[in-house]
Formats: structure tokens, C-alpha cells, sequence
């Protein structure tokens, strides 16, 4: 079958399955394969819960008319996708960047869809298989794709551009994350630059930050660009207003009120904003779908404990991250302030040095208590207290309490999942 004729099926339902404990009815089933299991042992499942065709690329599994096979089922899922996307006429704009992907494309959707109709990446599905189950979730009225791409190694951005073909595109940032994979942040800065070469070299349009000093350097070649800025007069001036906790921006004679906390989630306000202006959302109601936005998932939440008001940012930490949330929260105006920081992961030879680095920082700004959790803190050199697990500072916080009233802040890589923390705040 080829992909044309796959997608005329598809057509019919517009459904796509991988699971079979979630099958849609009607959806085609792609029997995709993971390191633990091996999707064409399910082909059979998935059409008796309702899938109308499942694509295999083991023959003994292709055992019916109903079954198609193919040399590989991923590289025709990532191929119907990059089919659809072209029979669709709605534009595209991938988000990528160290950090803050998710939460820009959030606001990017929520902006846009107050015009256009609009879709977005499901929650963080940002790899060759969620671009493309994101790719095929857009139909024949959509008017905007909002894309998230992520990486953690080079040519990753480069093959997901290729399925995707964006329009549009932007980057958060460029941060120390993944460095196992990158090698190094001039690593990370080619890898997530590969979506600004993609778009120069189809002639397509950049929005960049043109605060960020690599993307003002690195990225001011590129033609086709549109920009914010809080000082530059070329590019759409934005100003932060405050972030104590929240942050507050002022866009011409507007004040948007946002419920994000961090200055970082300025930024990531401001990129919603020129998407907002450059396709013609007006101002009042780019300040609505902002100002509504509640981020989800331990992405800085705020809660409020025992008399504490706790920054829950527990869903992921690298180094960058970590000191843009540490400079955050020294600078809110309260007296007991507490941080919770535990590992981040995937740093590779540069773990014990990162690792360092954020405990020296918090070292030097004044924090009336800091816990130091898991085995990379726990090396550091440091006169703060540290705990080689979660379970040491249990054990370490049911015979000491944490100081009721203050403010906390809680950050650290999704592996260590430190919203457990909050059990113990009592
Ligand atoms: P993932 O790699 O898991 O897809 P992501 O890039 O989608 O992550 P988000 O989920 O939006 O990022 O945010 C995760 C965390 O990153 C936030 O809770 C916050 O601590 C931090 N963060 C968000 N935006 C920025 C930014 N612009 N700069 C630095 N850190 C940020
Ligand atoms: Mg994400």
C-alpha cells in the first residue's frame, strides 16, 4: 500500500492508535516497537477493540486483509504524517528550546485560538513519534499547528523539521540540558538551531528572542525575522512590569497579569505575544488568553501549606533551569525563604561540576534553610545540608520540621520527583 492510498483510510476516520490499552474505534494501529515490547504482537488486539487496519512489519503478524506490512512502522507513521501535513493547508510553527517549550506552546495555543482554529502538541508528546501523532491530529479547518519539538542529541530537530516542515518557528532557549547527548552547550546550540536553518534555508519565517544574547549573535543573519525585546527599538518592545511571584508585562498600553511565576516565564509570555501580534490577535484578547493560563503538570505551581507558600517547579531541572528559578526566587520579597533542590540527571561528565555550580549558588544567596537532595548534591563541597536520597531527608525532616510560614521553593529533575516533599510539610 503506499502512503497516498494509507492516507486515503485515514481520511476516513482520521484516527491513529499505538496502544492498545487506549485503541480509538476506526483509528489505524501502528505496531510500533519500544525497547520493552514489540507492537506486532498486539496487531491482533488492537482490530478486535475497533481499529480499522493495523500496519506490521513482522510478516508472521501480517496474517489477515485487515494487516498491512511495511519494511517499518515507524518510518510510515513519520511519512503519513509528513503526507498529511502537506494535504492540510493549516501552517505550521514548532516550538523547540532547552527549556520552556511546553508552556510556550501552551501560550502560543492559547493566543492563537482566539482567532484561528487552532491545535496543539498533547501535553509533551515532542519526539519522532509524538511530532508526528501531533502532525495528524490537524484537520482539514485547522488554520494553526502549534508543534513542540524536543532533542536530546544533534540532527534530531533537523529530522522532526523534515516530517514537520514548519512555517514558523521558535526557540526558548538555549540551555545545559541533555548534555550526555549534545556533548556540550555549543552542541546544544547547533541542535536546537537546526529549526532556524531549516526555516532560512526554505525561506521561512524566525521569531527569535532578541534579548538572548546567543540568539542576537549566533541567529542575526537570518533573514525573515521578527523579534521582541526589551531595550532593542528594531524589534517588539515588551517590558516586565514585576515577577513577585507573578509575572507582569506591559505590552504598549496594556498590563497583562499572568498567573506564571519566574522571569523566565516573561519570556516565554513574550513569545505568545509577538505570535499573538504577528498574526493580527487583538491586544485585549492576547491579554486574556495569557492572563488565564494556568500552567499544569509541577511546572511552578504555587501551593499554599501549613502556612506556606510553596513553588512547586518539580517537573524537571537542568542546570539552566535551575539558576533562572534560584535568581527567581532570591528575589521575591519575603524574609524565611527554604529551598528544596534535588539532582539533575543527564549531565554526563559534567554532572559533578553543574552540580557545584547550583549548590555554590545557593550557597551565596541567603536562603534560611537549603536542602540538598541525591547523590550528585550530595558530593558537592558545600557547608549546606545535603541527603544522598529522598529517603534520608524523610527520615531527616520527621525529627526536624520544616519552619511553618516561609516560602518554598521546590526544583528538581523528574526522576527524583520531589512533590513527595510536600507529604512532609505538616
Ligand atoms: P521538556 O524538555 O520536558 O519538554 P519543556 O522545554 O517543555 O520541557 P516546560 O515543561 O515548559 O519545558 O517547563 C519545564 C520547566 O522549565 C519549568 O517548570 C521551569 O522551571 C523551566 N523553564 C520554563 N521556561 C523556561 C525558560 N524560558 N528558561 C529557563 N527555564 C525555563
Ligand atoms: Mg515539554
Amino acid at each position: 500500500m503506499t502512503i497516498q492510498e494509507l492516507h486515503q483510510h485515514f481520511l476516513d476516520f482520521k484516527l491513529v492508535s499505538t496502544d492498545t490499552r487506549k485503541i480509538s474505534k476506526n483509528s489505524i494501529f501502528f505496531a510500533l516497537k519500544g525497547d520493552n515490547f514489540n507492537g506486532n504482537t498486539y496487531a491482533k488486539e488492537a482490530l478486535s477493540k475497533g481499529a480499522i487496519l493495523a500496519i506490521v512489519d513482522e510478516k508472521e503478524y501480517a496474517n489477515s486483509k485487515d494487516v498491512i506490512l511495511v519494511n517499518n512502522v515507524l518510518t510510515t507513521l513519520q511519512q503519513l504524517a509528513n503526507y498529511h501535513r502537506n494535504y492540510c493547508s493549516a501552517k505550521i510553527i514548532s516550538i523547540t528550546g532547552s527549556n520552556g517549550k511546553t508552556t510556550t506552546k501552551e501560550l502560543i495555543h492559547a493566543v492563537l485560538s482566539t482567532k484561528y482554529k487552532t491545535i496543539a502538541t498533547k501535553g509533551n508528546l515532542n519526539n519522532h513519534i509524538g511530532v508526528p501523532l501531533t502532525l495528524l491530529s490537524i484537520k482539514e479547518d485547522t488554520e494553526i499547528a502549534v508543534v513542540e519539538m524536543g532533542a536530546n542529541h544533534k540532527k534530531e530537530i533537523a529530522f522532526l523539521c523534515s516530517i514537520a516542515e514548519p512555517d514558523f518557528g521558535y526557540i526558548t532557549n538555549f540551555g545545559k540540558a541533555h548534555l550526555e547527548g549534545f556533548g556540550s552547550l555549543e552542541g546544544v546550540i547547533e541542535g536546537k538551531s537546526e529549526l532556524y536553518d531549516f526555516l532560512t534555508t526554505n525561506k521561512k519565517q524566525i521569531f527569535l528572542n532578541a534579548d538572548d544574547p546567543i540568539q542576537k549573535e549566533k541567529l542575526g543573519n537570518y533573514i525573515q525575522k521578527f523579534g521582541f525585546s526589551t531595550t532593542l527599538s528594531d524589534y517588539y518592545k515588551l517590558n516586565l512590569l514585576e515577577a513577585n511571584p507573578f509575572v507582569s508585562i506591559q505590552v504598549e498600553d496594556t498590563r497583562i497579569d499572568s498567573q506564571l511565576i519566574g522571569k523566565y516565564n516573561f519570556t516565554n509570555c513574550c513569545a505568545a505575544i509577538i505570535m499573538g501580534k504577528y498574526f493580527s490577535v487583538l491586544l485585549p484578547n492576547i491579554k486574556e488568553a495569557i492572563e488565564n493560563y494556568v500552567p499544569e503538570n509541577n511546572r511552578s505551581q504555587i501551593i499554599e501549606k501549613e502556612g506556606c507558600k510553596i513553588i512547586l517547579d518539580a517537573y524537571n531541572a537542568n542546570p539552566t533551569s535551575m539558576k533562572a528559578a534560584l535568581e527567581n526566587f532570591n528575589q521575591i520579597k519575603e524574609d524565611n525563604k527554604i529551598l528544596f533542590l534535588g539532582d539533575m540527571f543527564e549531565l554526563g561528565s559534567s554532572a559533578y561540576k553543574e552540580h557545584q555550580n547550583i549548590a555554590d549558588l545557593a550557597e551565596e544567596l541567603i536562603f534560611k534553610k537549603v536542602y540538598l537532595i541525591g547523590e550528585n548534591f550530595s558530593k558537592t563541597k558545600t557547608k549546606l545540608s545535603t541527603f544522598n536520597s529522598f529517603d534520608t531527608l524523610k527520615v531527616y525532616l520527621e525529627e526536624n520540621a520544616v519552619p511553618k510560614n516561609t516560602s518554598i521553593l521546590i526544583k528538581g529533575s523528574r526522576g527524583m520527583a520531589l512533590e513527595r516533599i510536600l507529604d512532609l510539610i505538616q
